[in-house]
């Protein structure tokens, strides 16, 4: 124990145990920072499997909530989610309900110890964490379609992008990418890649660029030592961080740090592996880089630069888990004898890795940023030019439905621009090509009056819904359309 460690008050942390391989691996890990002198006060809660399986749909129960909110600082091995519906996923609703904006995933090569065809990787991956896909917004609508609300905020994307931003800076990294699917989401992917690039101008030192996320996935894939720190909405960073970490050697090693503008989550990227549970194998570097971070987090670098160069000594001298171990290899290690050799080498430095420095702002695992609080841009004058309203209808040419929507629009302030099936535009004008299913849009624009005035209100709307109805169609949903100081807030029909 240093003598800065010796005097610090110790630090509130909340930590779950998880399960299948969790408790093995949390064991491990708490003995490391233990015996490295680590000044924290372990809150343990339970959360997971027996919390699901007790009638709890969330995997977590109140007084959980308490010490999170209390500690603000989580330590969480894996947890299984039963299979089966009715269950959220409790990772996602933790992230989320807590406001852990940023996760952060460092990936790093530790050639020629942990085999790996890339030995020249070292990047974080920085993903939002709460927005997109994962709003778990999903509707069935028809018969035939399913749909999935993909939401992207101006307050999501500044806060992530100015995270990996300060990352990039503090951490002396040189290049920042950006990875989106703007070529085909030009609203929500590309007020991801708009954001970047305001706030690109801030940082002149650092290098930036785009790329489609499926080029970006392939060079990811190729050449991954050319990444730095990149950038990216949820899904597209829950995919490209798998990758990465996977071509370091092994998803036992990599952890992350879920950070938010008031509490911190860390742990392993990896799953609660009930192939190996119980066996006494399993791998707690995962684990413990999550709770190095953590360390750094909460100010403790020295001890983080103790654990993480024990870790490399023990790595370059062999002591190697059965995931990461050459085949044939007769010194495997149990977890438990694994944790015991990084104990054993606390205070020392690996000679041919790079050793981590106690100073944060060198510590490359570290993800600890501050957090800026957003601050709302002037709202824009918004105005409602139309409606679009979807129908359930299967019941023959496109040309039928449009006749039966215009035969109701005589008197209101409203006509049909188009009609849309999963996107593509198949009236007026359509292609017999198109398949078709049985969820149609139709867009019907407000006659304006004068280019400032439209007629279209929540009102006429309501009018046009009930007089829809009259002709017997069922209407699924609606989107109003607007413009946001003139400039459209909705895309156009594919083939429009
Ligand atoms: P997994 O990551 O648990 O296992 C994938 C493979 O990697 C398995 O062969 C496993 O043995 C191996 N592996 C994983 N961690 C290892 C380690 N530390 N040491 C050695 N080998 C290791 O993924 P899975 O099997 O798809 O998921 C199992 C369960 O974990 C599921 O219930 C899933 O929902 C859950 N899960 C939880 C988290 C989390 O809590 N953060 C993340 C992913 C999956």
């Amino acid at each position: 124990m240093t003598s800065s460690t010796a005097t610090r008050a110790k630090t509130p942390i909340t930590v779950a145990y998880g399960d299948g391989i969790g408790p093995e691996i949390m064991t491990a890990t708490l003995s490391i920072l233990d015996a490295a002198g680590a000044q924290i006060a372990p809150e343990v809660i339970e959360i997971g499997e027996r919390v699901y399986l007790s009638g709890n749909s969330a995997g977590i129960a109140a007084s959980a909530w308490e010490s999170l909110r209390r500690t603000k600082v989580f330590l969480k091995a894996p947890i299984t989610t039963p299979s089966g519906g009715g269950y959220k996923s409790l990772n996602v609703t933790v992230r989320k309900t807590l406001g852990l904006y940023a996760n952060v995933r460092p990936c790093v090569s530790y050639a020629p110890f942990v085999e790996t065809l890339h030995p020249k990787i070292n990047l974080v991956i920085v993903r939002e964490n709460e927005e997109d896909l994962y709003a778990g917004i999903e509707h069935r609508q028809t018969d035939d379609v399913y749909q999935c609300l993909k939401l992207i905020s101006r307050p999501g994307c500044e806060k992530i992008v100015r995270y990996a931003f300060e990352y990039a800076r503090r951490h002396g990294r040189k290049k920042v990418t950006c990875m989106t699917k703007d070529n085909i989401m030009k609203m929500s992917d590309g007020l991801f890649h708009k954001v970047f690039d305001e706030m690109a101008v801030d940082y002149p030192e650092i290098k930036t660029e785009h790329m489609i996320i499926d080029i970006g996935t392939a060079r990811m894939a190729d050449r991954p030592e050319q990444f730095d720190v990149v950038v990216t909405p949820n899904l597209y960073g829950d995919i490209i961080s798998d990758v990465a970490a996977e071509l370091t050697g092994s998803v036992g090693l990599a952890g992350s740090a879920n950070i938010g503008e008031h509490v911190a989550m860390f742990e392993a990227i990896h799953g609660s592996a009930p192939d190996i549970t119980g066996k006494g194998i399993a791998n707690p570097s995962g684990l413990l880089h999550g709770a190095v971070m953590m360390l750094d987090h909460i100010g403790q670098h020295d001890v983080a630069a103790r654990i993480h160069n024990a870790w490399l000594c023990a790595l370059e001298e062999g002591a190697h888990t059965a995931d990461i171990a050459a085949a044939g290899d007769a010194s495997v290690l149990s977890t438990a004898e694994f944790a015991q050799a990084v104990i054993a080498r606390l205070g020392r430095s690996p000679s041919r890795l790079n050793a981590i420095s106690a100073s944060p702002a060198q510590t490359s695992q570290s993800a600890t940023e501050p957090a800026k609080r957003y601050q709302s841009p002037p709202k824009a004058q918004k105005d409602m030019v139309g409606v679009d309203v979807f129908f359930h209808w299967h019941s023959g040419a496109v040309e039928q439905l449009a006749d039966t929507v215009t035969s109701v629009l005589g008197g209101t302030e409203f006509e049909l621009q188009m009609i849309t099936n999963r996107g593509v535009k198949v009236w007026p004008n359509g292609f017999p090509e198109t398949f078709c299913t049985d969820h149609w849009r139709c867009r019907l624009m407000g006659t304006a009056v004068s280019r400032d005035q439209s007629k279209c209100t929540h009102e006429s709307i309501l009018g046009l819904l009930t007089k829809l109805r009259g002709t017997g169609l069922d209407f699924i949903k609606t989107e109003n359309l607007y413009t946001f100081d003139g400039e459209p807030g909705f895309a156009l029909g594919q083939g429009q």
